[in-house]
């Protein structure tokens, strides 16, 4: 299973609605997905019409040994994606799993645990660097970076980066940057051709070629608990999330993109 953390420390810039249309194109392609809510905001989860109530087993009882996988796990509307959802109890798991042995593997133990079941894990990381978002860049093999096509875009990538450099150093040799995705650009700015430019010239290759368009339907479908791509597949957000899958899958390792 090929695990992929969708991460940035910024809030606000397109984590999660990626993590959720990203997840559901695959989806519909034919593979088995399974997403991880990793912010005690719950925002994947809720933008999954997964209820409160069906949350009792989350990634905060997963990490912190109070549910297996196989309990923490939901359906969710969309055929072949299932769901472990968060609650706001995650909040206090950076504290808490300080106290537990393994602290920074917790999330990988647990995916070990369920070999096979899955043929790709998105993992949906909160809006910071500490052990929420290590755990994910621990049991992950490569990071996704959604960056929003403002002034400030690149401010913060470096301590980004350099964690995630860390993280490889320590603990986990094979991780690698998967991408960075350019959200939320407006083509009747000329801001955002102007930072999509910079970002280029500063990142190069690593940034997809895929822009994903400021789109309202993009941020209306959470509201419904269903995916963009489901909401409206043919509103260019969803089509923009659709080319970002394909262009994504094209630069997986080589067993998965064969999958
Ligand atoms: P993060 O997970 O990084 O905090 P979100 O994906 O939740 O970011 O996006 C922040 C807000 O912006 C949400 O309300 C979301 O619906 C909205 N949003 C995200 N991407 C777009 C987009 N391309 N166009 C319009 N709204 C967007
Ligand atoms: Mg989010």
């Amino acid at each position: 299973m090929i695990r992929i953390a969708v991460a940035n420390q910024k809030g606000g810039v397109g984590k999660t609605t990626t993590a959720i249309n990203v997840a559901t194109a695959l989806a519909a392609t034919g593979w088995r997905v399974l997403l991880i809510d990793l912010d005690p905001q719950g925002n994947a989860s809720t933008g999954l019409g997964v209820s409160q109530s069906e949350r009792s087993c989350s990634s905060y009882e997963l990490l912190t040994g109070g549910c297996t996988m196989d309990e923490a796990v939901t359906a969710t509307r969309v055929p072949r994606l299932e769901l472990i959802p968060a609650t706001v109890d995650l909040s206090g798991a950076e504290i808490e799993l300080i106290e537990y042995e393994q602290r920074t593997h917790r999330l990988e133990q647990a995916l070990d645990s369920a070999p096979g079941r899955w043929d790709i894990c998105l993992i949906d990381c909160p809006p910071s660097l500490g052990l929420l978002t290590i755990n994910a860049l621990v049991a992950a093999r490569l990071v996704l970076v959604p960056l929003q096509t403002e002034f400030f875009a690149l401010e913060g990538l470096s301590q980004l980066l350099q964690t995630v450099e860390r993280v490889r150093a320590r603990f986990n040799p094979e991780l690698s940057i998967l991408g960075v995705a350019l959200t939320m650009f407006d083509r009747r700015n000329n801001l955002s051709s102007q930072v999509a430019d910079d970002v280029r010239a500063c990142l190069g290759k690593v940034v997809f070629d895929t822009v994903i368009p400021r789109n309202v339907r993009l941020s209306e479908a959470p509201s419904y608990g269903i995916p963009a791509l489901i909401y409206d597949l043919r509103c260019p957000g969803s089509e923009a999330y659709m080319a970002l899958a394909r262009e994504l899958i094209g630069r997986l390792p080589a067993p998965a993109a064969a999958a």
